[in-house]
Order: structure tokens, then sequence, then C-alpha cells
């Protein structure tokens, strides 16, 4: 099939707590098509973080066990251009037809969707048309449907229907193990101080994290020298923020506070408003997590306060990021900024 990339497979696709649920649920997808409750299957997550090689992995696994399905992959952008040009073209039926006629239909970044109504009209057809035939739809997005703004509802109920699974970016291991598998498959060897290196500065999204070691490798070649963890380290000036620059409590009080618009001095000060201790509480949190602080000084720094306050706090606000969704993204964000510093 033209349209599925053979490099994306689930051998290459490296599995960690960031990936465990989407990876396992693609992997029972392309084992029994159609034939799970995972349908539609929908893969979220931002850029860069393997949605389309999980897509492409399962079309390619449908395809090696099931030979005989028709599986097309097609972008939401290039769906959206093919039903524009066949209503220029006086084919709509062509076109509806072949989409009818898959046994499993995956379609990458439907959040593109957005706004396009009319495209959104006819894929809801035939997406009701294969899932009542019992055929599998596979979707990604950037985002889980309940925030697809520019989805009318009735697509976004179906997009409901089966499994919705997150990619998150990587933790260290993951992303080491990333690196290890792309040197290997392109049999080449950097010493491991440098692996570690890259695994630990570049932790955005999987692409960029490829995109540093490629430009590394590129350098090398161009220089003839082999590379060391200096060499690594000035080759990556670019790519890498914030490398020496140490994060420090003002810092990240003064983030917080604008993040939420609080006063700064309300933070050290003994007030119990709501949204004041909130700040507090997580710029301790962030302190903890970001700076080398102790927590007696953490505790101090916030006014004064002791090291059972900071503990408290921190117990706090890991607590409300398991349970609490929005809470658990303000703080993603300020971490985002904390970061692009
Ligand atoms: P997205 O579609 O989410 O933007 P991609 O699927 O294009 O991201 O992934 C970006 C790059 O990272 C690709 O080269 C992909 O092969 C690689 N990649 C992402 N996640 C993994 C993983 N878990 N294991 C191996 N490679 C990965
Ligand atoms: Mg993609």
């Amino acid at each position: 099939d033209p349209q599925l990339n053979q490099n994306y497979s689930f051998e290459n696709f490296i599995e960690g707590d960031c990936n465990r649920l989407a990876r396992s649920a693609g992997f029972a997808v392309a084992g029994k098509p159609g034939g799970t409750s995972f349908n539609p299957l929908m893969l979220y997550g931002g850029v860069g973080l393997g949605k389309t090689h999980l897509a492409q992995a399962i079309g390619n696994e449908i395809k090696r066990s099931h030979p005989d399905k028709l599986v097309i992959y097609v972008s939401c952008e290039k769906f959206c251009q093919q039903f524009v040009d066949s209503l220029k073209n006086n084919t709509i039926n062509d076109f509806v037809n072949f989409y009818q006629a898959m046994d499993v239909i995956i379609m990458d970044d439907v959040h593109n969707f957005a706004g396009k109504e009319k495209t959104q009209d006819i894929f809801f057809h035939i997406f009701n048309h294969l899932h009542q035939s019992g055929k599998q739809v596979i979707l990604t997005s950037d985002k889980p449907p309940k925030d697809l703004a520019g989805l009318e509802e009735r697509l976004l109920s179906r997009f409901k229907w089966g499994l919705s699974a997150d990619l998150q970016v990587p933790d260290l291991e993951t992303r080491m193990a990333i690196l290890k598998m792309k040197m290997y498959t392109d049999g080449i060897e950097l010493p491991g101080e440098v692996i570690e290196y890259v695994a630990h500065n570049i932790d955005n999204n999987v692409r960029e994290l490829e995109g540093a070691m490629v430009s590394l490798l590129a350098q090398s070649t161009l220089n003839k020298k082999e590379i060391d963890l200096a060499l690594a380290k000035s080759m990556l000036k670019n790519f890498i923020k914030n490398t020496s620059k140490e994060i420090s409590m003002e810092y990240i009080q003064k983030l917080v506070c604008e993040y939420f618009e609080v006063p700064v001095e309300m933070v050290k000060s003994k007030t119990r408003k709501r949204e004041i201790v909130q700040a507090r509480q997580i710029s301790m949190y962030l302190s903890k997590s970001h700076t080398k602080t102790s927590l007696k000084s953490i505790g101090a720094f916030f006014g004064g306060r002791d090291h059972s306050t900071v503990i408290y706090a921190c117990q706090t606000v890991e607590d409300l990021i398991d349970t609490d969704k929005k809470f658990k993204a303000y703080v993603q964000d300020i971490q985002k900024k904390l970061k692009m510093s």
C-alpha cells in the first residue's frame, strides 16, 4: 500500500510509560481490526510524540497479519483536499465509495477538520458506514476529543465511542532507549556520555531528539571528528536552551504569580486566600523539582515557613495533578514556560 510507510513498525516504536496504553491498544487493534471495543482508536498528543509513527505501525501490522484487508492511511488534510477535488470534478460518489470499501481507515491529524463542515459531514457518513460494518477506524489528533474545537458535536461524539489514548513526552530512560535504537539502526556509535547528555537536555519531543542526533552526526562527518562530550556540548548549543542558567526561586515565584495574576508580595504573606495559597504551593512544588534548594530554604524563602509546610504543599500539588485535569494543565503550562526561559 503506497500510503503506508514501511519504516514505521511496532519493533522500532520504543515502549515507555509515556506511550504504554496507546501502544498496547494499537497492538490489540492490529491483531483484531474492527473486533475490539477500541473502535475508533484515537491517539492523541503533542507534536513529535509518535502519533504518526504508531498509527502507521498499526497499519503495517494489520497488512502483515491480515494481508487481505484493505487498509488506507490518509492525513486529514489530504482527505479534505480530495473532497474538494471530488466536488469540483463531480466524483463525490467515487470518493465516498473508495473510503467505504476499506476495512481499516487510518486518519492522521483530525484536528485539521476544524472549520471544514462539509468535509466533516462526508466523513461522518463514511465513519458511520464503516463502523456499522465492523470496520476499524484509527484517528490521531493533537488533543483529546473533548478539547477539539471547531469539530461538529456529532462527529466528536463518535470519536469518543472507542478508546482515546495519549502519547506523552518520554521520560529520560525512554529517550535514551530511543537514541540507542536509532544508533543501532543507523549503524553508528556514540559514547554513552554523549547519548546521556543529549537525552538529558532535549526533552520536548522525539522529533527534536532525533534532530539533535542527526545534526551531531552531520557536523562530525563534515569536520571529520569523533564526537566526545565536549564536542557534543558545543555542537548542540543551538538545540539546547537553558543549559547553564539556573532556575531561581525568585524566577519561579515571578512566573507563577504572573500566570495566576496575583501580586508577588502576597505569596510570601500570611494570607490564606485560595488563589494565593495555590500560587504559593505551586511555587514551592516547582522550587523543589526545578532547583537544588533544600526544603528548609524553600520554606524560608516563601514567607518564613518550615520544611513540613513545603512537604505538605508538594503533596497537595501532586494530589491535585493526579485528580484535577485543569490544575494539571496549569502546572504543565508553567513548567513549559520555566523551561523556555
Ligand atoms: P507526531 O505524528 O506525533 O508529530 P511522529 O510520529 O512523526 O510524531 O514522530 C516523530 C519522530 O519521532 C518520528 O521519527 C518517530 O519515528 C519518532 N518516534 C516517536 N516516538 C517514538 C518511539 N516511542 N520510539 C521510537 N521512535 C519514536
Ligand atoms: Mg504526525
